[in-house]
């Protein structure tokens, strides 16, 4: 695990090129993004329930068209967002431009940030995207490397469980049509527990672990204690001495 770190390896092109299709589309609330959109205020809470956004260093990892960087930008973070896809990132800063809210974009992977930028940020969240990645364990460990020590890092992802696969493949991309079929691959899924045993010898422990539940029915996300489908997974980085802070 964590054996690639070269940022030029740990991109799977197909999925780059996924996203960079529908780019356009980032902020259309009636897009594939639909989902992100609505699952954004949730992420928002979570993160500031731990971290005081105001005068904050903050990193989005696999930040797309910046759903999540802006609103942390919004929130009075000074805030970089980073992504493989270069469309994504011309959406994002023109919708930034758009919105007046300064964030910088950059084409470039965790890895290769961090090697630049070790212990900077406040705060690294890197949201929806693990699932999309060869080697989830190397962009973990970068995550690690960007935080400051005591600072946290937010993670979202989608378990591999059998209720994640009815939901979030057969209920989302096959009954629903809230997202493009072969949106995400089963396979490629990542257990709470999985997350967790890569975030340690990292560096990182875990803080707090949510799950957010869809309701088909009145079209609502909440956050809820099953992490068996979608989660989001708060983690602290140790202090040098190994302590947290
Ligand atoms: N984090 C954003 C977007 C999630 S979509 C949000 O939750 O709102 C997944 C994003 O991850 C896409 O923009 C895709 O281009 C990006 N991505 C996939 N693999 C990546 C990699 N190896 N390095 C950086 N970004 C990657």
């Amino acid at each position: 695990m964590g054996g690639m770190d070269s940022s030029a390896t740990n991109v799977d092109p197909a999925e780059i090129a996924k996203f960079e299709a529908a780019a356009s589309r980032w902020w259309d609330p009636a897009s594939e993004f639909r989902p992100l959109h609505e699952i954004n205020p949730l992420r928002l809470e979570f993160i500031q329930r731990t971290v005081e956004l105001a005068g904050a260093t903050v990193v989005d990892v696999g930040c797309g068209g910046g759903i999540l960087t802006e609103s942390m930008a919004r929130s009075g973070a000074t805030v970089t967002g980073i992504d493989m896809g270069k469309a994504a990132l011309d959406v994002a800063r023109l919708h930034a431009l758009e919105s007046g809210v300064a964030v910088e974009y950059r084409h470039q992977s965790a890895e290769a940030l961090a090697a630049e930028q070790p212990g900077r940020y406040d705060l690294v969240t890197c949201m929806e995207m693990l699932e999309h990645v060869p080697d989830p364990a190397s962009v973990i460990n970068a995550c690690a490397v960007l935080v400051k020590p005591g600072g946290r890092v937010v993670f979202s992802t989608i378990s591999r469980s059998p209720k994640a696969y009815l939901q979030a493949i057969v209920g989302a991309e096959y009954i629903l049509g809230l997202l493009p079929r072969g949106t995400h691959d089963y396979r490629r899924f990542i257990r709470p527990s999985e997350l967790c045993a890569w975030a340690r010898p990292a560096g990182l422990q875990v803080a707090a672990l949510e799950g957010m539940t869809y309701n088909p029915i009145s079209r609502q996300y909440r956050l809820t204690g099953d992490v068996s489908v979608n989660y989001l997974a708060c983690m602290e980085r140790e202090t040098e001495h190994g302590q947290r802070a």
